[in-house]
């Protein structure tokens, strides 16, 4: 019933009508070469008399094409079938079901086709999984300097404060602001890094130059908690985006300086290895848990959840996305208490 069902659907009117006339133009041409063909052998084979060789036509010949009708019908129900589960999985991810898969069975002639409609649909869930979390992400983050700037403001606004107070306050919204100024800036380097057209031409520089250079523009930051900064860097030309480069050493070595007590040390490497370049930052701070390290790369993840660390999660999320991009590896090696290395290793091609 359902084969027929399927031939005659009539919600389907364009498919009902083109697979009638198919079946229609086959059904005559199987019948008159039924009947060319039994003919021929009933006359010239079998030596058949003319009035047996009518019976032998009459019964042979519709016989054999409704066989082969049915069978054609049967290969079109099948194909009406596959056909709508791929309709049906479409309807559903039209709809937002991202986590409809389409089972297929063994010999079905859409298999390949089913496999990767459940490739897209894995896809576009994950990416909506990730929009949600950038979302949720992105409106905690935001959410919390804002409550603060707008608290102490309405504090000030009160008044009955002592000069004191009011300096204090006017602080933290300075700094509230910084913050949110560096946060929306970083969100917005990263989404823009989400494409790799921002990487634009890689022109060959100086690594051990820039790594030298970053150094100099954190100087204020190393020299206020009497760090030592050791370096042996050799001499290595990369080609690559020296600007976006720049910002992986700058957020490295912030991060080092940040996590290192007073009177610390941070030691940098350079080493030009077979077909690529390797940079150790390696610092005798905090260290970071066995826990912690797997997530230090997710986007505003800091494992001190508190907002006493200067940060918003996003450094390394920026360093990776710019490795990445440059066909490089980021790996660290920490231990709480000891201190952290990050090793880069960039590809000299
Ligand atoms: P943040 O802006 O908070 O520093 P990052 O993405 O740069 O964000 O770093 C994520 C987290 O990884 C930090 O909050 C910190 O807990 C940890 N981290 C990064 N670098 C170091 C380091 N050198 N020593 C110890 N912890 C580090």
């Amino acid at each position: 019933m359902k084969i027929f069902k399927s031939l005659f659907n009539r919600q389907n009117k364009k498919p009902y009508k083109s697979r009638f006339i198919t079946l229609f133009l086959f059904f005559t041409l199987v019948l008159f070469l039924m009947a060319e063909i039994v003919l021929f052998i009933v006359y010239n084979v079998l030596h058949i008399e003319e009035s047996n060789a009518y019976v032998v036509v009459l019964f042979v010949v519709p016989g054999c094409a409704v066989l082969i009708t049915g069978a054609l019908i049967y290969l079109n129900y099948r194909s009406y079938e596959q056909s709508n589960k791929l309709i049906n999985g479409l309807n559903q991810v039209a709809d937002g079901n991202f986590s409809y898969r389409i089972k297929s069975e063994d010999g079905e002639v859409f298999e390949n086709v089913y496999s990767n409609f459940n490739k897209m649909a894995a896809e576009l869930s994950t990416v909506q999984s990730l929009r949600e979390s950038f979302v949720h992400d992105f409106s905690h983050e935001f959410k919390t300097p804002i409550a603060c700037i707008n608290g102490f403001a309405n504090l000030l606004l009160e008044g009955n404060l002592t000069e004191e107070e009011q300096k204090q306050y006017l602080k933290i919204i300075a700094d509230e602001s910084q913050r949110l100024s560096l946060l929306s800036e970083n969100t917005l380097l990263l989404s823009r890094l989400n494409s790799s057209d921002m990487l634009g031409a890689k022109e060959p520089y100086r690594l051990d130059a820039q790594i030298r250079d970053s150094v100099i523009l954190l100087e204020n930051e190393w020299t206020k908690k009497d760090i030592t900064i050791n370096s042996n860097l050799a001499e290595a030309t990369f080609g690559g985006n020296a600007q976006l480069m720049q910002q992986v050493w700058l957020n490295l070595l912030y991060n080092a300086i940040k996590f290192t007590p007073q009177g610390g040390e941070i030691k940098l490497y350079l080493s030009v290895l077979e077909g690529s370049l390797k940079v150790d930052i390696c610092d005798n701070g905090v260290g970071i848990s066995q826990e912690k390290i797997s997530r230090i790369f997710e986007k505003y993840y800091k494992c001190d959840a508190s907002h006493s660390s200067k940060g918003n999660g996003l450094g390394l999320a920026i360093v990776k996305r710019v490795i990445d991009l440059h066909g490089g590896k980021i790996a660290v090696a920490s231990k709480v208490g000891e201190g952290t290395t990050f090793t880069v290793t960039l590809p000299l091609k």
